[in-house]
């Protein structure tokens, strides 16, 4: 694509002495928080950088000490440059309980991906992680539960998995609906127009936590036999 742009008009200002600029009052949004260390503040203004006709890019830095972070506002937009993105983002780890990382180190794994790249805003292929991640969990607790059929369960349909092993109504209610959004994450045409990606992580949540739960007072009930 030829874009008109001057490399002498990249840089709209640049102070020597480190100082702030004080010419981005134009631009829609500014930072509140340090992408870097997530914490909220004022951060400091350093460059205005117009990449091309369309992109403009605030270099900011973070003011706290143990992080002093130079991070890149960008925006997008010719005449009223809208904000877009922060770079670079440290990712959010998601945190679950301890009985389900022993019990499947592959759906956490596979959840972690999905959700670095959920952050990354890869938001048109995350869904498909996030379904993979839910095949490991059920896949892995059923596994558990029923270790002479294992061969028969991992080249199973997930779905076909909940309806066969899973007995308690409250896991296969939630995994099923899980798997139905998450399978719309892989089809060409979404059959749940109004769910997104936020209600699969959501089922998948309460999948995690009921999981956690069973897994929990059975071994309650091993370690404490009357
Ligand atoms: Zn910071």
């Amino acid at each position: 694509m030829a874009v008109n742009y001057h490399e002498e008009d990249a840089i709209e200002l640049i102070h020597k002495d480190n100082n702030p600029i004080t010419n981005y009052n134009y631009l829609s949004f500014l930072p509140d928080k340090c992408p870097v260390c997530s914490y909220s503040l004022s951060p400091e203004y350093l460059l205005i950088y117009h990449k091309n006709h369309f992109t403009t890019e605030l270099l900011c830095g973070c003011p706290r000490e143990v992080c002093r972070s130079l991070f890149f506002a960008v925006y997008e937009g010719t005449n009223n440059p809208i904000f877009s993105r922060f770079y670079p983002y440290s990712k959010v780890e998601k945190d679950f309980p301890e009985e389900v990382i022993e019990l499947s180190p592959d759906f956490v794994e596979i959840y972690s991906q999905a959700y670095h790249s959920e952050q990354e805003g890869l938001d048109m292929i995350c869904g498909v992680g996030y379904r993979k991640a839910l095949e490991h969990l059920i896949k892995d607790f059923t596994i558990q539960q029923y270790p002479d059929d294992a061969d028969k369960i991992e080249k199973m349909p997930l779905q076909q998995c909940i309806q066969k092993y899973i007995e308690q109504s409250d896991i296969k209610d939630m995994a099923e609906r899980a798997v139905w959004l998450g399978n719309d994450e892989t089809h060409y045409v979404r059959k749940w127009g109004d769910k997104d990606i936020k209600d699969l992580k959501n089922l998948i949540d309460l999948t995690v936590y009921y999981l956690s739960m069973t897994l929990k007072a059975r071994q309650y009930r091993e370690e404490m036999v009357r």
